[in-house]
């Protein structure tokens, strides 16, 4: 096995609390590039996030699915409220297929739209932009510690790798790697990584991501972390594998004890 060792982290959830600005982007990408006929974008909608909003974001996987959960959030008719969004999440995946048909969107255009969103903001205002997350400085804090043992670090995420990056050098953090959305799926990210690294663990908060690892026999020896502090439904924390560990964010110290 390679002596060099990196240690593996999500972006959102982990490094920092983005709640507000999945909000604010999603919003805002309806507003400004959705061009839907069902809602009407008041401004008073981007001061709270809904709780339907924050209920909803565990289950979601990529950036584009926040836009579509918005757009129902707003819509002037049958809205998603938070008495009948157990029937949306009960058929997540199914649900945004159904949405998608019937507005007839294609993922990928939400998407394009959610960057443009996020672009946009940075260049009319990058720091409001930048302070709509809440770093976990508990994490912040193990990265530092990990780079003076010289112990790599990549940032795994499911957004455009410029956007993790620009906050990532706002709170003055530089990892090895930083790969988004567009280097592909995180097994695929990991598996590529065993060939050059010993990954000492990665840091997730989105079980089905880790279950993956688990169960693929080139990533399965990678140590993994559920992040506590993270976008959990309650049911995470149960029935979890012995190979796959519920982690505190006060007891991340221990880790670098390995
Ligand atoms: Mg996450």
């Amino acid at each position: 096995m390679s002596s060099q060792k990196i240690f593996l982290f999500d972006f959102d959830g982990v490094i920092v609390d983005g709640m507000q600005e999945y909000w604010h982007s999603s919003l805002l990408a309806c507003e400004r590039y959705l061009n839907s006929p069902y809602i009407s974008v008041d401004q008073k909608l981007y001061k709270r996030v809904p709780n339907s909003f924050k209920e909803m974001r565990p289950l979601v996987k990529y950036g584009w699915e926040m836009i579509l959960i918005a757009h129902e959030i707003i819509k002037s008719e049958n809205q998603l409220k938070n008495d009948n969004k157990d029937d949306f999440i009960n058929n997540y995946h199914q649900n945004c297929q159904r949405i998608l048909n019937e507005n007839s969107w294609i993922a990928e255009d939400l998407q394009k739209m959610l960057d443009q969103s996020r672009k946009y903001q940075i260049d009319k205002d990058f720091k409001s932009w930048v302070n709509l997350h809440n770093p976990f400085f508990e994490i912040i804090n193990f990265m530092k510690k990990l780079r003076r043992k010289e112990i790599k670090t990549g940032v795994i995420t499911t957004k455009g790798k410029i956007f993790a990056e620009k906050i990532l050098k706002q709170l003055n953090i530089f990892p090895e790697y930083i790969f988004g959305y567009e280097s592909g799926t995180k097994i695929k990210i990991a598996k590529k990584l065993t060939k050059t690294y010993e990954i000492l663990g990665f840091i997730e908060d989105r079980k089905k991501t880790l279950i993956e690892i688990k169960k693929n026999s080139e990533t399965s020896h990678i140590p993994c972390f559920l992040a506590d502090w993270g976008y959990l439904k309650e049911s995470d924390r149960y029935n979890l594998s012995n190979e796959i560990k519920l982690l505190k964010l006060d007891k991340l110290e221990e880790l670098v004890a390995i």
